[in-house]
């Protein structure tokens, strides 16, 4: 069920039936900020992005691994798990790491109401700042899905919503390291914003070890080239300032791009 729903939100098709009455009348609207949902910013930079941790188990690695290659990257947190693992997560940032908002727990955001999502973003960032000294800028929802009160959520809080375009596809079973690297480099653009996973908490049992080897032959891969890589924080993006939700207008859609 839970690769089902994954699988729905990848392709948009999830939220298209909520969303498309809205996204028909803003298709301009929904061009211009796609590439901006999605992440892209200078096209001599990638954004490094990881999801779902902190996990003791597994987060540790991939901080040993970026430390090697001398990288930083930005780890999409979720509030709950932050609440139980709080010296690992100040030992994110003290290593150079951005830290990020993707929920309290790994729920669609089409299952939470208006004031439940808010009251998850909201405690998240705080205790993320409480915990680590560094407020958050960035929010990703669970599975990449959108919705307005999501949106509205988020600039509340002083988060600008980020998803991806480019991904390993590296919670699936059958993911393996030269797998997920191939759909890194085939999905990856200039500018791009890659996700991947530090923990094998919503993808399949043990992804994690796949995804670590795949980023250790990427930053080799990237070691040497002419692009950057880094935290989304470094990606050219503009971050809200907070207390601008007031200029939120309208309806935003669903991204609309091709992985
Ligand atoms: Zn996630």
């Amino acid at each position: 069920m839970r690769g089902a729903t994954r699988a729905l939100a990848m392709t948009g098709l999830a939220v298209a039936g909520v969303a498309a009455p809205a996204t028909a009348s803003l298709g301009p609207l929904r061009r211009r900020l796609a590439p901006r949902l999605a992440g892209i910013g200078d096209a001599g930079h990638i954004a490094l992005t990881y999801d779902d941790g902190p996990d003791p188990l597994s987060t540790p690695h991939f901080l040993d691994l970026l430390e090697d290659f001398g990288r930083t990257a930005t780890f999409f947190l979720l509030g709950a798990h932050v609440a139980r693992h709080p010296d690992l997560v100040i030992e994110m940032a003290q290593r150079g790491h951005e830290l990020a908002v993707h929920g309290w727990e790994h729920e669609c955001v089409l299952t939470l109401g208006p004031g439940r999502l808010l009251s998850d973003l909201r405690d998240t960032a705080t205790l993320i700042e409480d915990v680590s000294g560094q407020r958050p800028r960035w929010y990703r929802p669970p599975y990449g899905v959108l919705s307005t009160p999501a949106l509205l959520a988020a600039r509340a809080t002083g988060l600008r919503t980020v998803l991806w375009s480019a991904w390993g596809r590296d919670w699936e079973a059958r993911a393996t390291p030269p797998r997920i690297v191939r759909t890194v480099e085939r999905t990856l653009g200039p500018g791009g914003t890659v996700l991947l996973h530090d923990t094998d908490r919503t993808s399949a049992t043990g992804s994690w070890q796949h995804t670590l080897q795949a980023s250790r032959v990427l930053l080799e891969c990237w070691a040497d080239g002419p692009v950057a890589v880094g935290r989304l924080g470094d990606h050219g993006l503009r971050a809200h300032r907070s207390g601008t939700s007031s200029q939120v207008r309208g309806r935003i859609g669903p991204p609309q791009w091709s992985p």
